[in-house]
């Protein structure tokens, strides 16, 4: 079986769906995405569940709600894309031609990079919400530790909006002060990273709230292995290796991209199995009919939904302009990271692939801790995501 569309998309994710209604606002008639999931998640709220501020219902939509009007949508998997015959092809062996085609089918935790983690969140003494599945057991750990050691574990391989595994842990902090607990809870903060966030007024913030609920900060630290019998991880740091014991263990672990994109030939030996663009146009550096965005793609800045604001109207601009031989536009590699600093305020880090702060409103400094904009992230951006974003609302 094999079928011809306009544009394919592969991935109805953030990335996908936003692309979908972009191109169809712009005119083009015959796009199809390609996603098997029946639900949507918006996974900022993730970090909330994670730290008991919402529920897993706020967060999830049937995705047949969200595939904009007049598109097709196909419910498999891409197995593999020839980019030389313009093909994708379907789980179910059906074949997909396509003029151009976008890819956004995300990342997914890579859990063989760290021995021992997979086992470690099957117990009650670990979890991540970087699995939708595990975010509500996220706050059932935190908020039933009442002494003994919390260690929080932030990956900088590829982890999506890395910056925001703080969230629960700034959560799970000021819910034990509240609790009377906090003095009884040693907190250890690993990040692989050598700063928490990519911007040097947010880092100096974050520094200051963790060292406000006494916690352990230890940047370039890379966990390489957690013994989940014997709950202890071993940590690679500049000094050495170390050994650390928990009684709760967090986890943002490292990311991949899915392995068909390599078997694809859309990887290059630089990009670590994602798919190789040019992080300005968006375009694959091989094949100018492949387009890369979202988590799966090297824009070799921080990957984020907010970034995708600002990536989709590039690629759905220039699948025209390619097309029409006019030039390309860039994306700068805007980036943001909201962090929570308790559960009442949060900072908004706005930056550029440099780190140089690129802040989308200049007053008030919304990179102090405010409650206007913990509110904004909690209750008005999902709004903003399923009635602007995923409608194409983004220039
Ligand atoms: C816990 C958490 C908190 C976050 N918080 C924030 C935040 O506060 N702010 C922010 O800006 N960003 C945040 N992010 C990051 C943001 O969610 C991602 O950057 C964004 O979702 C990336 O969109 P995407 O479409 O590239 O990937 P995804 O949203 O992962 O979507 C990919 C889609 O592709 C589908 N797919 C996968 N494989 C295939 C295949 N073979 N064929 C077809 N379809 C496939 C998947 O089912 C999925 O629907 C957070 C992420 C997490 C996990």
């Amino acid at each position: 079986m094999s079928s011809h569309h306009d544009v394919v998309i592969v991935g109805g994710g953030n990335a996908g769906i936003s692309l979908a209604a972009k191109l169809r606002r712009m005119g083009c008639r015959d796009v199809a995405i390609v996603e098997p999931k029946q639900v949507h998640h918006y996974r900022p709220l993730l970090s909330y569940v994670a730290g008991g501020l919402a529920a897993m219902d706020d967060l999830t939509r049937e995705q047949s709600r969200c595939i904009p009007e007049g598109c097709t949508w196909y419910t498999d998997e891409a197995m593999a894309i020839d980019a030389d015959r313009a093909v994708v092809r379907l789980s179910t062996g059906e074949e997909l031609h396509y003029n151009d085609v976008a890819v956004c089918p995300g990342s997914r935790v890579d859990w063989d990079a760290v021995p021992g983690a997979w086992e470690a969140v099957g117990t009650t003494a670990a979890a991540t919400n970087y699995l939708p599945e595990m975010a509500e057991k996220t706050w059932t750990m935190l908020s039933s530790l009442t002494a003994g050691r919390a260690v929080f574990v932030i990956s900088d391989r590829h982890v999506p909006c890395a910056p925001v595994g703080l969230k629960p842990l700034f959560m799970a902090a000021d819910h034990w002060r509240d609790a009377g607990v906090l003095d009884a809870i040693e907190i250890d903060l690993l990040v692989e990273a050598e700063r928490l966030v990519n911007h040097d007024d947010a880092d100096r913030e974050l520094r200051a709230a963790a060292a406000d609920y006494g916690v352990r900060v230890r940047t370039g630290a890379r966990v390489e292995a957690v013994d989940a019998a014997a709950r202890n991880l071993r940590v690679r740091t500049a000094g050495g290796s170390d050994e650390l014991g928990y009684d709760a263990l967090y986890v943002a672990p490292p990311h991949r991209a899915p392995e068909w994109v390599a078997e694809s030939g859309l990887a290059t030996a630089e990009s670590d199995g994602f798919v190789a663009v040019d992080p300005g146009t968006l375009q694959h550096r091989v094949h100018p009919r492949v387009w890369g965005l979202g988590d799966v793609a090297t824009v070799d800045t921080l990957p984020s939904g907010g970034a995708l604001r600002k990536q989709v109207p590039v690629v759905a601009h220039n699948i025209a302009a390619n097309r029409a031989g006019r030039t390309l536009r860039h994306y700068d590699g805007y980036s943001v990271a909201p962090v929570t600093t308790s559960r009442r305020e949060l900072l908004l880090a706005e930056f550029d692939r440099d780190g140089r702060p690129q802040p989308t409103i200049s007053t008030p400094d919304l990179v102090r801790p405010r409650r206007s904009t913990f509110v904004f992230d909690r209750y008005l951006e999902p709004q903003i995501y399923w009635h602007r974003l995923l409608k194409g609302n983004v220039s």
